[in-house]
């Protein structure tokens, strides 16, 4: 209890039959690339949300993977740039 007679914060959760927990992880795939499919963004790596980072990474990883297709003609070699090149790497 607090001293206003309330239940303090922790204690509901244990009180709650039903209490919801959201899991955080990190995830990082092992290639940006598979085949002709490249990833970005979450897809690529999910950093966690409280580091407030994810859209300026998506945006970082478009712009690497825009860049790689512009400069190369061959498909494959451009996505190879990427996966090797890219701000996540
Ligand atoms: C709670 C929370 C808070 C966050 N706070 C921040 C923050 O403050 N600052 C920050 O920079 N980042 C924050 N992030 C992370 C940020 O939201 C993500 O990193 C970013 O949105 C990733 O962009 P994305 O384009 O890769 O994926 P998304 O934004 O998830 O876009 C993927 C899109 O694909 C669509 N989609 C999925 N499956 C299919 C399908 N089969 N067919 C067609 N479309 C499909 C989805 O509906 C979605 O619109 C936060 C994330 C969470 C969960």
């Amino acid at each position: 209890m607090t001293r206003a007679g309330r239940r303090a914060p922790n204690l509901v959760v244990i009180h709650n039959s039903f209490p919801f927990f959201t899991p955080v992880c990190d995830f990082c795939s092992p290639s940006l690339v598979f085949g002709r499919a490249a990833l970005v963004g979450d897809a690529a790596s999910t950093p966690r949300p409280h580091m407030g980072f994810g859209v300026s990474k998506a945006g970082a990883e478009a712009q690497a993977l825009a860049e790689a297709l512009s400069r190369y003609d061959d498909l494959d070699r451009a996505l190879a740039a990427y996966n090797f090149n890219s701000p996540a790497a």
